[in-house]
């Protein structure tokens, strides 16, 4: 009875204060039949320092146990052994048995004083001998349930306070006894009862986990183990336990454990390493090299990206290295060093770094002082950024290459306007003198005028047009057409060549070639008259001939081959591929062929672009055959074309009109006015020689149609005819206005339609095309 003593020992003025604050604590249930002994029990406490105490009788067990039932505390039970409906001690076992909790104090009469002894070691808190205890041993024994209750009180409030719960398992009864925190851990109502170990396993309790701990332990040993458990909702929770058995009477045992909630360190400490794993992960994956070294530079942690930027193994670059030394140059490293110290931080500070071969890289490095008691050091980030500087120096090499292909380009535009200007007037004139009284001889020698100036003009076409190509500028037309009608015009053209070498020329259209297609006739034109061309000049005696046949129907369009056969002087076998490139020409020992060698290049990509494929075959000094294939759409595809413009279309040689000529060269003027004035003898001409003046004359006059130059000073052609379309009545404001220029690019941008020019004639102009021109939009 050692322990009790210490709660005997507290003085009745500390009890008092501990019991104000606790209603159950002055509540005391007598069990007692008789009642005299329950006046006397009540006579007592009055007289004692517990005279506020609240007394609850009742005169059977079953009574008793009903209101305990019912879930009213007491601070202790005064017990008489002997009732109507139990004697002994099994009195108290039954109580005992369903309350343990419950402060027990046993009364006895003086026969039954061993009874007393031995109920206090079952469970009970004291005994009292009715007839010799008085007030004080009544009102000492109660304080001590008061004081008891109490502590388990507080204890249970610790418990609550730290998610620690204790229980006890007792094999004899096959109990279990679980303080409320127990019960509060695995989301179950508490009880103030023991459970049975059977109940709680049909239930399916969570609280049966306990068991398991159990079967691990042995007696005098202890188990300790983390645990997940499932609450009565299905809640998860991580508990910790520790179960240990004894001994108890009989060889019964007794398991007694403690269970914690660690749910929230247990989360906490998953968190961090699942955090830790995942800066982890970005530290080792990452493509910048990340490490850590000291201020002098000794690396004390890096990932696989900074043992690659530097070359080194991870045993090298631990223990051998040093980081500052691998900085490059050495004034950067100790500005950078510098700058770090004096700023805490250094962000994308350009550097190299030297690799273990030897090699150079360029570096972006960001950096952070970690400064603590037992480490001065930084973190660094160091970007490899020499691809991006190559590619940066790339880029810049790109756009000077693209912007030189821009000037290339404006060059070769503005060298060919120049070119043919002058040529304009000189086709042009040696036209008009053709058609003068000339002798033989002046005849000829204004023909090879002709012909020079057609071949110059053929030649500044090429280059323009091999400059588009390169540009990737050519836009493919589809538009029917007649192919027959093509190849029968090819052939007459070239037939006038031909005859002048006595070659044969013939053009053989094989089964199933469609009359009527689709595509670009320009194109067709240009590669057929540029291949039938060559054959003609490199071929001196035999035949040239043109076949055309068809190689596959798909769906609505038609693929056809066109082979171009001559018997000419051929191609070595190793220059068949070069000679489709710009400017190549095979040279002759003996002969000069006249050309640039841009021809083939041209048809090449023409036919390439169109989706294509162009070829060549030939035997040296037997021949050659050149051919290529393309799709056309074939008729099926389409509705009938208007028929080809004939001469009948044209305005009859006496028609009368009013033609306003905006042009400020001179010797151009004289051209167009000598071919309009030969062709149409009525014809009203007026000059102008810049925008400006055309609007002044048009204020004063009507004109049936202009043509308009586009390059003048004071006002250019374009702006003239916005002018005209914008501020002149409407009747005159829909004037025909047809563009005159040397700017071959202007039919393929179709610039003239954005400023509202009906048309294009192009200079040098071909007659015809100009009188058509004129004829199409003349209305008298
Ligand atoms: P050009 O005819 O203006 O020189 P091309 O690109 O059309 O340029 O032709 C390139 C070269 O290919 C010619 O100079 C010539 O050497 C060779 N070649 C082209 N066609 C024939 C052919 N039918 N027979 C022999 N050689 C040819």
């Amino acid at each position: 009875m050692k322990e009790l003593d210490h709660y005997h020992d507290l003085t009745t003025a500390d009890a008092m204060d501990n019991l104000s604050s606790l209603t159950s604590m002055n509540k005391i249930l007598l069990i007692e039949d008789n009642p005299g002994d329950a006046r006397l029990v009540e006579i007592f406490l009055a007289e004692s320092d517990l005279q506020h105490c609240e007394v609850t009788n009742k005169a059977t067990l079953a009574a008793g146990l009903e209101l305990l039932e019912r879930g009213e505390e007491f601070a202790a039970v005064l017990l008489d052994l002997t009732l109507p409906d139990t004697r002994g001690f099994e009195t108290l076992e039954r109580l005992v048995a369903r309350f343990p909790q419950n402060n027990i104090i046993v009364l006895t009469g003086l026969a039954d004083k061993e009874l007393g002894v031995r109920a206090v070691k079952a469970g009970a808190q004291d005994f009292l001998i009715k007839g010799s205890f008085d007030s004080e041993s009544l009102a000492k024994s109660l304080r001590y349930s008061i004081e008891r209750n109490q502590v388990l009180k507080r204890l249970e409030e610790t418990q609550r306070i730290a998610n620690i719960g204790n229980w006890e398992y007792h094999t004899a009864t096959r109990t279990l006894n679980a303080s409320d925190e127990v019960y509060r851990i695995f989301g179950c109502p508490p009880k103030k009862m023991p459970a049975l170990k059977e109940a709680l396993i049909q239930q399916a309790c969570p609280l049966v986990v306990l068991f398991e701990i159990q079967e691990l332990v042995t007696v005098g040993s202890v188990a300790k183990k983390d645990l997940k458990i499932r609450q009565k909702d299905g809640t998860q929770r991580y508990v910790f336990v520790q179960c240990s058995a004894n001994k108890g009477e009989n060889g019964h045992i007794i398991f007694q454990g403690i269970i914690q909630d660690i749910t929230e360190r247990k989360l906490a400490e998953q968190g961090m390493i699942k955090s830790q794993e995942r800066y982890q992960e970005i530290f080792t994956q990452s493509r910048d090299a990340l490490f850590i070294c000291t201020l002098e530079g000794q690396f004390i942690d890096f990932n696989q990206a900074t043992l690659d930027l530097f070359g080194y193994t991870e045993k090298e670059l631990s223990e051998q290295q040093n980081a500052h030394q691998l900085y490059h140059p050495a004034e950067r490293k100790n500005e950078f060093l510098l700058k770090l110290k004096d700023l805490q931080a250094i962000k994308d500070y350009e550097i190299s770094v030297v690799h273990k071969s030897g090699e150079m890289r360029e570096c972006m490095i960001t950096a952070n002082i970690l400064a603590s008691e037992d480490f001065d050091g930084y973190n660094c980030t160091i970007r490899d950024i020499t691809e991006l500087k190559q590619a940066e120096k790339l880029r810049k090499a790109q756009e000077l290459a693209r912007q030189s292909t821009q000037m290339k380009e404006r060059f070769v535009a503005s060298i060919s306007h120049e070119m043919r200007t002058p040529m304009n007037a000189i086709f042009g004139m040696s036209n008009i003198l053709m058609h003068t009284d000339l002798d033989t001889e002046q005849l000829s020698l204004v023909r090879s005028i002709q012909q020079s100036s057609q071949i110059l003009l053929g030649v500044v076409n090429d280059i323009l047009e091999i400059s588009s190509i390169q540009n990737n500028k050519i836009i493919f037309e589809n538009e029917p057409f007649d192919l027959y009608d093509l190849l029968n015009n090819l052939v007459e053209v070239m037939q006038y060549k031909a005859q002048e070498k006595d070659l044969y020329l013939e053009v053989i259209i094989g089964p199933g070639v469609p009359r009527m297609i689709k595509g670009d006739k320009l194109r067709l034109n240009q590669v057929l008259y540029n291949l039938v061309g060559n054959s003609i000049k490199f071929t001196d005696l035999g035949y040239v001939k043109i076949f055309v046949s068809k190689l596959h129907d798909i769906g609505d369009s038609v693929q056809l081959k066109f082979a171009i056969e001559d018997t000419g002087i051929g191609i070595p076998a190793d220059k068949i591929e070069v000679i489709f490139d710009t400017f190549t020409r095979i040279l002759q020992k003996d002969r000069v062929f006249e050309g640039t060698g841009l021809g083939l290049s041209i048809s090449k990509n023409l036919i390439e672009q169109q989706g294509g494929k162009i070829g060549a075959t030939s035997i040296l000094g037997k021949g050659s055959i050149f051919f290529f294939d393309l799709i056309f759409e074939t008729a099926a595809a389409f509705a009938p074309s208007a028929p080809p413009v004939s001469s009948a279309a044209l305005l009859p040689d006496d028609t009368s009109f009013r033609l306003l000529l905006v042009e400020d060269h001179k010797m151009n003027q004289l051209v167009a006015r000598k071919t309009l004035e030969q062709k149409w003898k009525n014809i009203r001409l007026s000059l102008a020689e810049n925008g400006q003046i055309a609007i002044d004359m048009l204020n004063k006059e009507d004109f049936d149609i202009v043509l308009m130059d586009i390059q003048m000073p004071i006002m250019d052609g374009y702006e003239a005819t916005q002018y005209i379309r914008q501020n002149f009545p409407p009747d005159k404001a829909k004037l025909p206005i047809l563009a005159m220029t040397a700017h071959a690019q202007i039919a393929k941008d179709e610039k003239f339609r954005e400023c509202d020019m009906d048309d294009f004639v192009l200079k040098p102009f071909e007659p015809d095309d100009l009188f058509y021109k004129i004829s199409k939009y003349v209305k008298i």
